[in-house]
């Protein structure tokens, strides 16, 4: 019923790999959001499901608001448990590499990974992916790496085995990379996987409300502040920017997803095509952009920011001030202006 994108070749190489592997590890980006859980998730119930022994060993810790994804408690974070995670890499004997397509992604978990001599299956949904997996599945047409997760397990021939919590993880994914269906899904395939998902038993409401509608008290008050004090509006260019410094995120308290959703709230501004959201993190400045219209934002990260992704959601890292990023992007605005297409009056 799925449009074909997995070739019967690759996804027998997949399931062999699976087949005959035990100790099997799922990683992810640095910053891990609701498609990089859940594609990790997503295998891990999986697998474990199969009697494997899966492990998720990711760069860092995940945001507070994605707990409630099932398995988030079995996350090993690099960041936290050093050794354990690379204990558990070593001893891999395939390493799944979900929702990116750099190693560089994958921060200081990078050359742990790189290093590993087992092999490493890519499940990706980013333009150009490096080659530096056995086995790549890369689809930038696709809403989500989670969304390939359960195409994958489809055509593996292994649905019958992905249970409730699999099919919530990859939920999980699908919503908050579509901003609950909202953006990258005007194709009907992606309605008959929810429908697969649901008959699984997933509560889709739920997720919606823990992923995308739940923040606490000083999220919304540093969001509130960001969006009266912090933004500007570049007319001409239908450009947007919020820019925070570290000491208006330690007023507000800043945990990590305290500013989730910021960025897209720029972005429902009327005459508003692109919205950028500049924040200075403790090791570099952390860009987050959202465009309408395809205007390509993952362009500009990836031409000044060292960064890219989709072409309306896109992101990157800046090590300079905050001041001299706010600068190098406004300054380069108008080189961009031949992408809008769409006039605002
Ligand atoms: P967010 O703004 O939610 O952090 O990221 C949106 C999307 O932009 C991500 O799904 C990812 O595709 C991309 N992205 C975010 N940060 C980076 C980055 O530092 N480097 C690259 N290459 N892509 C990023
Ligand atoms: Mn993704």
């Amino acid at each position: 019923m799925l449009t074909k994108f997995i070739s019967d070749k690759d996804a027998e190489a997949f399931l062999r790999l699976i087949d005959e592997n035990e100790n099997i590890v799922m990683t992810c980006h640095v910053r891990p959001d609701g498609d990089a859980l859940g594609s990790t998730l997503g295998f891990y119930h999986l697998l474990m499901r199969m009697g494997k022994n899966a492990k998720v060993v990711i760069p860092d810790k995940a945001p507070k608001s994605l707990a409630f994804v099932p398995g988030a408690k079995e996350l090993v974070a690099y960041s936290q448990y050093k050794e354990f995670a690379e204990t558990l890499i070593q001893n891999a004997d395939l390493i799944i590499c979900c929702d990116f397509n750099k190693a560089s992604r994958l921060d200081q978990l990078a050359d742990i990974i790189l290093n590993a001599s087992c092999k490493k299956v890519l499940v990706d949904h980013h333009l150009d992916p490096d080659n530096f997996t056995d086995l790549t599945f890369s689809f930038d047409k696709m809403s989500s790496a989670s969304e390939l997760t359960f195409r994958l397990i489809a055509a593996m021939g292994l649905l019958e085995m992905m249970d409730k919590d699999c099919a919530t993880a990859i939920c999980t994914g699908i919503v908050t990379d579509t901003r609950n269906l909202s953006v990258n899904c005007e194709y009907s395939d992606l309605y008959i996987i929810m429908y697969e998902l649901i008959k699984k038993g997933v509560d889709k409401r739920r997720i919606v409300k823990e992923a995308l509608e739940t923040k606490t008290y000083n999220s919304v008050k540093l969001c509130a502040y960001a969006m009266s004090e912090k933004l500007t509006i570049f007319e001409q260019h239908q450009g947007a920017v919020i820019v925070l410094d570290k000491s208006e995120l330690d007023r507000f308290n800043y945990e990590k997803g305290d500013s989730e959703g910021l960025v897209n709230q720029a972005l429902e501004i009327k005459g508003i095509t692109y919205s950028f959201f500049l924040r200075e993190d403790p090791d570099c400045i952390k860009v987050s952009a959202r465009s309408v219209n395809n205007f390509p934002v993952n362009q500009i990260c990836e031409d000044l920011f060292n960064g890219g992704g989709h072409i309306q959601a896109a992101g990157g890292e800046f090590y300079g001030t905050l001041e001299e990023c706010q600068k190098i992007l406004i300054n380069a605005m108008p080189n961009y202006d031949k992408y809008l297409t769409h006039k605002h009056k």
